[in-house]
């Protein structure tokens, strides 16, 4: 059993640490935000700092919101920076930019200590199912001393490469999901226009080749209306971001991942940053003249 600092326990973190604690492990626990009660209740231990929980622990996890939260938690006043001794291992399971994380990597492995950048895929759902996909970058010894953890976090762990190369995959995951939930608000908004019932519509195209879980949680979703995330759509939008910067750094262009952030644009237009990323479908709504994917459709009665 080992003891591990746990930072940031949002939608996210506070899954992902209850896996640890049910496990066995001793979990110190920070957050700038309240800590989730039920995580308390079952041993873990409140932090005052990022600094405090990282002397207590010998692994060290981040699970904070975009790249600047990161360089807070590690760098910033009481953070895990000033916590670590050699030997540690420092964990970041958000997902951030892969060009700062070889910096955070650096300033991290000069204190004696290794890094792991170790985004994640799978949504709230494969959180709490502790059936995540995991990518991670950075050396294999520290990948296998944290594996035992993933293994409790996720399904599919896969080290990929050096570090980096972790937040790399992710922000090829976040194009695929991104570019997918576009196509599916697309095809439901045209079956609806259509007269077709789109809840039988998801139903039917769930057996075939464009099934996907994305077709089954969002297409659901989209259809009954449920715009509570989730992933919210300002952190998408921070994820494409991060692809077409990096896109502008390689000289190539992601011409779909370009007009699908500007989707994501309208929808903060429209009040919508907070909204499940599946409300991208409301943005094509409007456009086709206030249309509601769910209009023709029985909402109620989706065929799983
Ligand atoms: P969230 O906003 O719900 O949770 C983030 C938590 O971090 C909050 O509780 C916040 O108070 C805390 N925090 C921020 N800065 C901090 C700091 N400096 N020190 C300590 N705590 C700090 O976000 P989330 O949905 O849990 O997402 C976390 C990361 O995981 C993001 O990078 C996101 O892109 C990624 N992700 C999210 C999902 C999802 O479905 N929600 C899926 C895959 C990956």
């Amino acid at each position: 059993m080992s003891d591990i600092g746990f930072i940031g326990l949002g939608i996210m973190g506070r899954q992902m640490a209850q896996h640890l604690i049910d496990a066995g492990h001793k979990l110190f626990l920070h957050d700038i935000g309240p800590l989730p009660q039920p995580l308390l209740d079952r041993g873990g231990q409140a932090g005052k700092s990022s600094e405090e929980v990282t002397r207590q622990s010998e692994i060290i996890i981040t699970m904070v919101p975009d790249t600047p939260n990161v360089d807070a938690a590690l760098f910033g006043a009481g953070g895990v920076a000033a916590g670590l001794s050699p030997g540690k291992i420092v964990v970041d399971m958000s997902s951030i930019s892969p060009l700062a994380t070889k910096e955070f990597a650096r300033k991290i492995n000069a204190l004696g200590c290794d890094y792991l950048d170790a985004p994640v895929s799978g949504g709230e759902v494969g959180a709490k199912q502790a059936s995540l996909t995991i990518m991670v970058g950075g050396p294999e010894r520290a990948f296998e001393k944290v594996k035992p953890l993933f293994d409790l976090m996720g399904k599919n762990v896969t080290l990929v490469g050096g570090n980096g190369d972790g937040q790399t995959t992710k922000v090829a995951n976040q194009i695929i999901v991104a570019l997918t939930i576009e196509a599916v608000a697309e095809a439901l908004l045209f079956a609806s226009k259509a007269g077709a019932d789109p809840a039988k519509v998801r139903a039917a195209l769930m057996g075939g080749f464009a099934s996907s879980r994305i077709l089954e949680l969002h297409g659901e979703r989209m259809i009954q209306r449920r715009f509570d995330p989730g992933f919210r759509i300002e952190l998408h939008q921070k994820d494409l971001n991060l692809a077409l910067q990096g896109a502008r750094t390689l000289g190539i262009a992601l011409p779909n991942t370009a007009s699908t952030q500007q989707l994501f644009n309208t929808a903060e237009a429209n009040g919508g940053k907070a909204w499940d990323h599946s409300g991208l479908v409301k943005v094509l709504e409007l456009m086709a003249g206030g249309h509601e994917v769910a209009q023709h459709g029985n909402a109620g009665q989706l065929l799983d």
